[in-house]
């Protein structure tokens, strides 16, 4: 397949087993809005922090009002909390075989590269410098700028377009669930589905993508 530019999710594409992020959201939403939430994040696969902070608020009864009063704070409270964990290694994060390859072969192709995940943005870089390929990716579409992944992809497609004249239809997305492959499509864009999470080639396929490995190395001998 031709592309000139292609977009990676991060949880379970470029990194896994990542701690810290839940306990971000929980300390997050105890600071801003006074309770201590209950979060099951395996609902959560594919969402983004916006839309998960949203739903999770709204399942402890948080009134709508209160929840436009708090969210923006809670959002740059998260940051706040992810960056200190950080540092002081409570957050961490693993680099998935394969990518350090797949990101170097694609660079040296000239192809264009960057985000689409569903973490805050500050969060997203701070886990990629955990993993130690922050130089490689600079923007995207990141989890605090939508509160559904289609409208996250959609904001890295228009700048796609505005920073390098490159079109939806000329970009691939990498990812591990049926929500990222469905994103991409949405937002006029190819998929690519990676079953390095907890999704199976099959599901990833069936949601459609158009192609499906177990290995991401394997994308770049499809991509031209
Ligand atoms: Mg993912």
């Amino acid at each position: 397949m031709k592309a000139k530019a292609v977009f990676f999710d991060i949880d379970n594409t470029l990194v896994r087993k990542s701690t810290g992020h839940k306990e971000t959201f929980m300390e997050a939403i105890m600071d801003i809005f006074g309770f201590d939430a209950k979060i099951n994040y395996s609902n959560y696969t594919g969402k983004v922090d916006k839309g998960i902070l949203l739903d999770v608020l709204q399942l402890h009864g948080i009134s709508e009002y209160e929840i436009n009063a708090g969210i923006e704070d809670c959002l740059r409270r998260m940051r706040e909390i992810y960056k200190l964990k950080a540092k002081q290694k409570l957050a961490s994060t693993e680099l998935i075989e394969g990518v350090n390859q797949t990101l170097d072969a694609l660079k040296s192709r000239g192809m264009v590269l960057g985000l689409i995940t569903g973490n805050v943005k500050v969060i997203a870089f701070e886990k990629l410098k955990l993993a130690g390929i922050i130089d490689v990716f600079s923007w995207g579409g990141f989890g605090d700028e939508g509160v559904n992944r289609s409208e996250v992809a959609l904001k890295a497609m228009n700048r796609l377009k505005e920073k390098h004249n490159i079109l939806a239809s000329e970009a691939v997305v990498v990812g591990d669930t049926p929500t990222d492959i469905i994103a991409a499509k949405n937002a006029g864009s190819h998929a690519f589905g990676v079953s390095t999470g907890h999704f199976s080639n099959k599901e990833l396929q069936d949601a459609g993508a158009e192609f499906v490995t177990s290995n991401i190395h394997d994308i770049v001998k499809v991509l031209k």
